[in-house]
C-alpha cells in the first residue's frame, strides 16, 4: 500500500517537475547555470495545472450539454471552437474553408433600394458615409453598372466597427454579383459570375383542361408550354384541336445553381399526342434552313402552312370547337373554321403567298384572301381591321400579321372565319394532306442520326419522368 502511495507521489513530483521544466523553458526562468529557478517555479506549477484543468472542464461543459439537450445543430461558433480544440490539422483546414464572407467584426446590412430611391439615399437611410459611396462610384468602370440597380434587388453591405463600408455587393441576377471591396483607401470592383449546371429533365402530362394547366401540373412554366406549342404549330391547331386525353412529353435542358432549378433551357426533344396521333420533334441545329426541329426521319417540322391563323395563347377559351353558325343556326353551309377570339387579336398568314383580295363586302366584312403555291387559297373574314400595306398584290411570308380579329359583316360576335381552299374545294385545314417538307439531304443524314438518337432515346427512357406526375391525370 505504502509503495503504491509512494509511487503516486513520485509520479506527481515527476509530472510537476516536467511541467515546471517546460514552463521554465517557455518563460526563461532559469538560474545562471541554465537550470530552472525552482524557488520561483514551484509555487506557480499548481496554479498553472489548476487553470489548465479548469479550461478543459469549461470546454467539455460548454460543448456537450448544447449538443445533447437540444436536437438542433449546435451554434456555429461552438462547433468551430470544439473543432479547433481537436488536434487534427485537417479539421482546422475545414474550418478555415467553411468560414468565407461574414466579417469577423462589424455588421452586415441586407438592403435594397426603395422605389425612386438612389444608392446615396440608401446610404443616408443606413447612416453610412457618403465618402465611402463616392469611393465606390469612383472605383472604376464596373461602378457604372450600379446605375442599373432596380428597386428590390438585393444589396449586401459589410460595415466595420468604425462604420466604414468594407464591401458592397449587388446581386444582379441568380448568375451574377457585382461587388466592391475596400482596398487601402479606395475600393476595387469586380464582377463575379457563377455558371449554371446544365441538366436534362423529362416532363410529361395528360391534358385534362388545357395545355397551360397540364404544363403547370408537370412542373413547367407557361413560357415552356408556349414554346412546346410553337414546336408543333405546323402539326397541331392548339386552338380548336386539343382535347382532354391529349398528352405531351418533353426533354428539356435545365439550368441549376446551388441545388435549385433556376431556368429552363432549350427543348431538346418532344412528343405531342393529339387525338391519338403522336407527333415527335427532335432538336438538330446543324441544318441550313428548315428550322431546328425535325421528326426522327429527318423531315423538318416546319411546313408550308401553320395549322391555325391565331396564336393560341391569345384565344381565351381552352377549347374552341367549330360553333353553330350564329346567323344560319347550322354549320352545314358554313365552310371553314370559326375561331372565337377577342377583337384586336392578331391574325397571321398561315403560309407564304400573295394577297389576291383585301377589302370589304356585306357578308365578309373586312377580309383578306391569299393565294399560295399548289393551288391553295386561304381566306380571313370579319376582321376589325386589315393591316396597313396588306392589299391586292402584296407578298406575305408565313406568320406575317395581315389584320386583327373583329365582328364586321355577317357576324354576331368577335371571331375569325378562316377558310382553306385547295383547287377551289373547301378543305379542313386540320386534316388536309399537304406535300411533305423536304428531308435532310442524304449526305447529312448520318450526322443527323448520330446527333438526335441519344435525345430520342432519353426522351423515351421510361423511368426518368418526374415522379410528381405519376398521378397527373384527372386532378383538375
Ligand atoms: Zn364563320
Amino acid at each position: 500500500m505504502a509503495s503504491v502511495g509512494g509511487h503516486g507521489i513520485w509520479y506527481s513530483q515527476a509530472f510537476a517537475q516536467g511541467v515546471g521544466h517546460l514552463l521554465a523553458l517557455a518563460l526563461e526562468i532559469l538560474d545562471r547555470d541554465g537550470n530552472p529557478e525552482w524557488r520561483i517555479i514551484v509555487p506557480v506549477v499548481p496554479v498553472v495545472v489548476g487553470l489548465a484543468f479548469a479550461l478543459v472542464v469549461v470546454l467539455a461543459f460548454a460543448g456537450s450539454p448544447a449538443v445533447s439537450m437540444t436536437s438542433e445543430a449546435p451554434p456555429a461558433e461552438l462547433v468551430a471552437m470544439v473543432e479547433l480544440a481537436a488536434p487534427e490539422a485537417e479539421v482546422a483546414v475545414v474550418v478555415e474553408a467553411a468560414a468565407p464572407i461574414p466579417p469577423p467584426t462589424g455588421r452586415r446590412i441586407e438592403a435594397s433600394l426603395h422605389s425612386g430611391e438612389s444608392l446615396s439615399l440608401l446610404f443616408q437611410r443606413e447612416r453610412l458615409s457618403p465618402a465611402d459611396l463616392d469611393g465606390i462610384v469612383r472605383s472604376g468602370p464596373i461602378a457604372r453598372r450600379l446605375r442599373s440597380i432596380r428597386p428590390g434587388e438585393e444589396i449586401t453591405i459589410d460595415v466595420s466597427d468604425d462604420n466604414d463600408v468594407t464591401r458592397l455587393a449587388w446581386q444582379v441576377d441568380v448568375w451574377e454579383t457585382v461587388e466592391f471591396a475596400r482596398v487601402g483607401d479606395g475600393y476595387e470592383g469586380r464582377e463575379v459570375t457563377r455558371p449554371p449546371i446544365s441538366k436534362r429533365g423529362i416532363y410529361n402530362a395528360t391534358i385534362t383542361n388545357n395545355l397551360f394547366v397540364a404544363a403547370t401540373r408537370a412542373g413547367l412554366e407557361d413560357e415552356v408550354a408556349m414554346r412546346l406549342a410553337d414546336v408543333f404549330r405546323w402539326d397541331v391547331d392548339f386552338i380548336t384541336q386539343v382535347r382532354p386525353g391529349d398528352a405531351f412529353r418533353v426533354l428539356i435542358e435545365e439550368h441549376w445553381l446551388e441545388g435549385e432549378l433556376r431556368e429552363f433551357g432549350p427543348i431538346l426533344a418532344a412528343e405531342f399526342t393529339n387525338r391519338g396521333l403522336t407527333h415527335v420533334a427532335v432538336r438538330y441545329e446543324n441544318s441550313p434552313g428548315g428550322g431546328i426541329f425535325f421528326n426522327p426521319d429527318g423531315r423538318p417540322l416546319r411546313k408550308s402552312f401553320l395549322k391555325a391563323p391565331l396564336e393560341f395563347t391569345r384565344v381565351s377559351s381552352p377549347f374552341n370547337p367549330s360553333r353553330v353558325h350564329p346567323l344560319w343556326g347550322t354549320r352545314r353551309p358554313h365552310r371553314g373554321t370559326d375561331y372565337a377570339a377577342p377583337t384586336g387579336t392578331p391574325v397571321f398568314a398561315t403560309g407564304a403567298g400573295r394577297v389576291t383580295r383585301a377589302g370589304h363586302t356585306a357578308p365578309n366584312g373586312n377580309y383578306v384572301v391569299i393565294r399560295h403555291s399548289g393551288g391553295i387559297e386561304t381566306k380571313y373574314l370579319h376582321l376589325s381591321r386589315i393591316e396597313t400595306g396588306i392589299k391586292r398584290g402584296t407578298s406575305v411570308k408565313q406568320g406575317d400579321m395581315i389584320g386583327r380579329v373583329g365582328s364586321t359583316g355577317w357576324s354576331t360576335g368577335p371571331h375569325l372565319h378562316y377558310e382553306f381552299v385547295v383547287d377551289g374545294v373547301h378543305r379542313d385545314p386540320v386534316t388536309v394532306e399537304l406535300p411533305k417538307s423536304e428531308p435532310i439531304p442524304e449526305v447529312d443524314k448520318h450526322d443527323f442520326l448520330l446527333a438526335t438518337a441519344p435525345l430520342l432515346a432519353h426522351l423515351r427512357s421510361p423511368d426518368e419522368s418526374n415522379p410528381q406526375l405519376a398521378s397527373a391525370f384527372g386532378e383538375d
